[in-house]
């Protein structure tokens, strides 16, 4: 993955978005710029004695609309063009479900697989302070992403609530229920994509009681999506990791069970496929649910799927995406299709802020409303401007945000 491309493709469409909004130049420039960036070094006592500089990011896109939120990713190749890039994608996600937020992202340059459990926290922890100047819940809320977990947001809540002097729940979602976690944070990302699946197939006249489905992905996302289109009654009949993917496992849960106790996918009776061979699977939906650009020209011309539904963040290129609206195959967008896991972040904080927590059937329920409220607002704008689901998505989520940007004015 070139990292260039994902801040090329979070331009480009946020560029078609200005232009069908018909936005003047001026808020093309206000949307385009981020409103503030920050680089730290993150030194790391490793657990031989020696000391390693990393390189931390977070980026506050937007606050226009409130604190700015997104989630901490810990990847070798994460830089600052692509924390630009996502931190866009939060900021047009949390408009577009209406949640109070601006958007933000951060993350470490590391490989979490490369750390001890000692190390990893050392280096959350010094991220944590190195950022502690700009965070806080009145601020900006950071959440877990690719290679970050509940773990690390407990130690980037204690970091900041010992330089505070008290607890601070509100600093950062995603948490342990102990420390003020939400019932149902840890599978909503995957809840509402299975939400959006349902939603998609219904959309395109397709039954989705039996349909199939094939995930690229079984971690945080591609698992408890799976567990719940299971659930629905779908057939989930392919899954991979970064290892590759298998097929002909009887259910989900038998498939985790054999994961868990052996650490790979080769459960007795399944068939293995490469990632490739994965996306190319003649199934009802596609769900991307690793990391960014899976789907590019290279891979789009063999995808059969009737719908591909983004589970990861930025998973299509520009150029995957074409082809994918020539082939006629719906493509529900990442902003819409994965917004499961801030939504309920955003639950988890309200809960925080009142102290009053809810039950796990309190925040499905409110998770599906918001899901189903954005997935009508978005269908009715394919409709109404005959735009793809993509675009549509964005004028209503940039539309939001250039709306509350006129409203607030300029100041001084
Ligand atoms: N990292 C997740 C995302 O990309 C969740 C962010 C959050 O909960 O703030 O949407």
């Amino acid at each position: 993955m070139t990292t260039e491309s994902a801040i090329e493709t979070a331009r480009a469409q946020l560029r078609r978005a200005v232009d069908q909004l018909k936005l003047p130049e001026n808020e093309w420039q206000t949307l385009s710029t981020p409103r503030r960036i920050l680089e730290v070094a993150v030194p790391l006592r490793r657990d031989t004695g020696n000391v390693e500089i990393y390189k931390g990011f977070r980026v506050q896109y937007s606050t226009t609309r409130g604190p700015s939120k997104g989630g901490v990713r810990f990847h070798p190749s994460i830089d600052m063009d692509e924390t630009v890039a996502l931190a866009m994608l939060m900021t047009w996600k949390c408009a577009l479900t209406n949640l109070p937020y601006g958007g933000a992202k951060g993350g470490i340059a590391v490989d979490p697989a490369t750390l001890s459990r000692g190390e990893n926290e050392r280096l959350t922890r010094r991220y944590t302070s190195e950022i502690l100047p700009i965070i806080g819940p009145e601020h900006d809320i950071p959440a877990p992403d690719v290679g970050t977990d509940e773990q690390n947001m407990a130690w980037m809540m204690d970091t900041y609530s010992v330089n505070a002097g008290f607890s601070v729940p509100g600093v950062v979602t995603g948490k342990p229920i102990v420390l003020g976690g939400s019932l149902g944070r840890t599978s909503a990302t995957g809840d509402g994509v299975a939400i959006s699946t349902q939603q998609a197939l219904i959309a395109k006249g397709i039954n989705p009681l039996g349909a199939t489905v094939a995930i690229q992905g079984f971690g945080k996302v591609g698992y408890w999506a799976a567990i719940a289109l299971e659930q629905m009654g779908l057939k989930v009949v392919a899954v991979s990791d970064v290892q590759g993917g298998v097929t002909g496992f009887s259910s989900v849960s038998s498939l985790w069970d054999h994961f868990k106790a052996h650490g790979d996918l080769n459960a007795p009776g399944t068939e293995k496929l490469t990632n490739e061979e994965l996306l190319h699977l003649d199934v009802d939906v596609l769900i991307p649910a690793a990391l960014s650009d899976a789907i590019t020209e290279h891979t789009a011309t063999k995808i059969k799927a009737r719908i591909v539904v983004e589970g990861a963040n930025a998973p299509t290129t520009p150029e995957g995406d074409a082809i994918l609206n020539d082939k006629g195959i719906l493509v529900i967008p990442d902003i819409l299709a994965n917004s499961g896991g801030v939504i309920v972040s955003y639950f988890e904080w309200v809960q925080d802020k009142q102290n009053y927590f809810w039950d796990a059937d309190e925040v499905k329920t409110n998770l599906s409303t918001i899901m189903l409220k954005a997935f009508k607002e978005v269908a009715s704008t394919v409709e109404e401007r005959s735009v793809t689901w993509r675009e549509a998505a964005l004028m209503i989520g940039v539309g939001r945000v250039a709306e509350a940007h006129r409203l607030r004015g300029l100041y001084p």
